[in-house]
């Protein structure tokens, strides 16, 4: 079933205290009765306090922002997909285009990782999007088709369906321009229909497909209004517990 869905990627910002004050905050303010699913994701160290203080509010999940995309062993650095399952951990973002730009991640180290966090049952939300060029030259279309059959065209339909995906334009990330309501709309249908040729109608019914790209209290609720948008990847607006909640709220209309 499509879920309402308004998640927080925290990215490599705050310190402990700061993470704690912030999740703490956001427990206080959000409404017990909503029915969007809050999903928050901190950096790495603070994952288990994290779920420990969010534990008693089943409308709140933890989150990674990240994971490896091997199970176990000699890889120095890394954080494997166990690891956040064995804490409590229920969410994993991947695919992100700060992950694929900056560190260089592919649609088949993606793919990796979709496996293991779907194989762990916890849930993959994966980005997708395309840069200012590739829009600018009309390859905006195929370049999420791409990203999307790269990495979970291998799926049974039971697996497709417990992906959340997450459309994040690339030029919209973290520059204050926001994808229009119609552009953004425009792709979500885009990728509603693509699944529904590629797997069922069934399942690209039920998929939630969630819009990224400095979205913020001011714009979210012309954007969440859109037919074939369940929801948000907020970044910056995520780290002001205020911001955050105003998001949900109009989600939760
Ligand atoms: C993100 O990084 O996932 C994101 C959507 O960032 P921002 O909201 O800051 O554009």
């Amino acid at each position: 079933m499509r879920k309402k869905i308004v998640a927080g990627n925290w990215k490599m910002n705050l310190l402990h205290h700061e993470a704690l004050e912030l999740i703490t905050d956001i427990v206080n303010l959000v409404d017990n009765e909503n029915n969007v699913q809050i999903v928050l994701a901190p950096s790495f160290p603070y994952l288990k306090e994290a779920v420990e203080i969010t534990n008693s509010h089943p409308q709140i999940k933890i989150s990674a922002q990240n994971c490896a995309d091997k199970e176990n062993g000699a890889y120095t650095g890394e954080v494997s997909v166990p690891m956040l399952n064995s804490i409590g951990v229920e969410y994993v973002i991947i695919g992100h285009s700060e992950r694929r730009i900056i560190y260089g991640e592919t649609n088949s180290t993606i793919k990796r990782k979709l496996d293991l966090v779907l194989g762990n049952s916890l849930v993959p939300i994966l980005c997708v999007g395309e840069t200012l060029e590739e829009r600018k030259s009309s390859k905006h279309f195929e370049i999420i088709a791409t990203q999307i059959l790269e990495c979970s065209q291998h799926l049974n339909s039971d697996l497709l369906s417990k992906i959340i995906i997450a459309y994040e334009p690339v030029w919209a990330i973290g520059t204050g321009v926001t994808a229009t309501p119609a552009q953004a709309q425009e792709m979500h249908y885009y990728i509603r229909n693509f699944i529904a040729i590629n797997s069922t109608q069934e399942i690209a019914d039920n998929i939630t497909i969630l819009y990224g790209g400095s979205c913020n209290e001011k714009n979210a609720s012309e954007l969440f209004s859109c037919k074939d948008i369940d929801g948000g990847l907020i970044g910056g607006a995520s780290i002001n517990a205020e911001s955050f909640n105003k998001i949900i709220s109009t989600l939760n209309k």
